[in-house]
């Protein structure tokens, strides 16, 4: 048997690992774990755990070490806990890392893969709107493979050449509007959080999801491509396309427009990035065009919507602290509307005045953006109060 393609899943218990272990169920001839790591779900991991046999298993919570080592009772798997445990299990030598934790807690363990100068699939797209230029500079230090796998990047990655910059005119992705998107400004400002949570076409964890509903989600999206594309980040468009089957579009000045389409299946990206160079079977439904009921487009409103107005704020401004104030205050804020603390419009409201405070370091390294992402969190834990109302 030829040797097997080895996996690490960082985030495995959520939406994208688990999506991640279904296809590597699948492709159990060509793929094998080295390393899962996960937040604080205990049994959730114990039980991946038993099926694919991983050689080492990291939970960030270390309150449940007793739970972890209970749950691995009976497998040959090592095991840690805390923070460093998910560096640890990111640091195992494999051939592909997955990055699926969510928010900027997974940007130590996405470094920690990077440097080991592999592949790295990077979902936490937080890490790359916070320390996009560190993660860019560090992959390219150690020889590693960056591959998005957020749908709209993956998209691009696969259309977009670098190389023909001087005849691209644009680089758009799209945007499938949310559950929100033909709510009048009133019913939004009323929305509770099952209501935001329920994806139209994507099922995803929960921080996501609301960040979908605001659209913040594709304010990060912008601040990520031109992480990823820096040759065309003066080109970035958004286009708001409720089938959410095209995922991303690159515009020539001769007046092509080449579109990358898929049903809306992060299976499919996640494929492209396992497979990669080649092509993996998905397990996705087919595309078939002549059952969809149509291809619709619109602009994004800003005004119901204005986190994407932040974020593109922030993105022009080119300040590069800017985009870890806005995705600190956002963390916070979606955390505290998840909880039922904060309505949803208290959202961008507190990220935009997060915005307007001085923040005189300019970050060169990863102290200073884990300086600037909890000075903004002490300072919206601390003012949360005010939004609620
Ligand atoms: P999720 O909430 O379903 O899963 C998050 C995972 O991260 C879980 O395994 C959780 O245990 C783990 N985790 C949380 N905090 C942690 C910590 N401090 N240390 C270690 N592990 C921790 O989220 P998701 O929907 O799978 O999204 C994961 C990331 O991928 C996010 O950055 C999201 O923006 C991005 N993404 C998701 C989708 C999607 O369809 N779900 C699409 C594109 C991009
Ligand atoms: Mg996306």
């Amino acid at each position: 048997m030829p040797e097997r393609t080895t996996v690490t899943i960082l985030g495995a218990t959520g939406s994208i690992g688990r999506s991640t272990l279904e296809l590597l169920r699948t492709h159990k001839d060509k793929f094998r774990i080295t390393a899962l790591a996960a937040g604080s779900g205990a049994g959730a991991l114990c039980e991946l755990a038993r099926e694919f046999q991983p050689r080492f298993v990291a939970l960030a919570d270390k309150s449940k070490y007793h739970e972890l080592h209970n749950g691995l009772e009976g497998t040959t798997a090592a095991f840690d806990c805390g923070d460093h445990a998910v560096t640890d299990a990111a640091s195992l030598d494999a051939d592909i890392t997955i990055c699926a934790i969510t928010g900027i807690a997974g940007l130590s363990s996405t470094l920690a893969a990077i440097r080991r100068g592999k592949t790295v699939a990077i979902a936490n797209k937080e890490s790359l709107v916070c320390a996009g230029k560190l993660i860019m500079d560090a992959a390219k230090e150690h020889g590693t493979t960056l591959l998005p796998l957020d749908s709209e990047h993956n998209a691009l990655f696969q259309i977009y050449d670098p190389a023909k910059i001087d005849d691209v005119t644009a680089l758009t992705l799209t945007a499938s509007g949310g559950p929100f998107r033909t709510w009048d400004a009133a019913r939004i400002a009323a929305a509770t959080p099952a209501q935001a949570v329920a994806h139209p076409n994507w099922s995803m964890g929960a921080k996501i999801s609301v960040d979908s509903a605001t659209l913040m989600n594709k304010g990060l999206e912008l601040i990520e491509a031109a992480c990823l594309f820096p040759q065309a980040a003066a080109m970035l468009k958004v286009v708001v396309h409720p089938q959410s089957v095209i995922h991303g579009m690159v515009s020539y000045r001769d007046g092509n427009v080449v579109a990358a389409m898929s049903q809306p299946d992060m299976k499919i990206p996640i494929s492209y990035t396992l497979g990669w160079p080649n092509r993996l079977e998905s397990m996705a439904k087919p595309l078939d065009l002549t059952k969809l009921s149509g291809l619709t487009f619109e602009e994004a409103d800003t005004t119901r919507f204005p986190c994407l107005r932040l974020a593109q704020e922030v993105l022009a401004s080119g300040n590069p602290a800017a985009p870890i104030v806005l995705n600190a205050a956002n963390e916070i804020a979606v955390a505290a509307f998840l909880d039922s603390h904060l309505p949803l419009m208290g959202i961008p409201a507190l990220v935009e005045e997060a915005l307007q405070l001085e923040t005189p370091i300019r970050p060169a390294s990863i102290t200073d953006v884990m300086t600037i992402d909890e000075g903004t969190r002490a300072w919206a834990t601390h003012n949360l109060k005010r939004f609620a109302a």
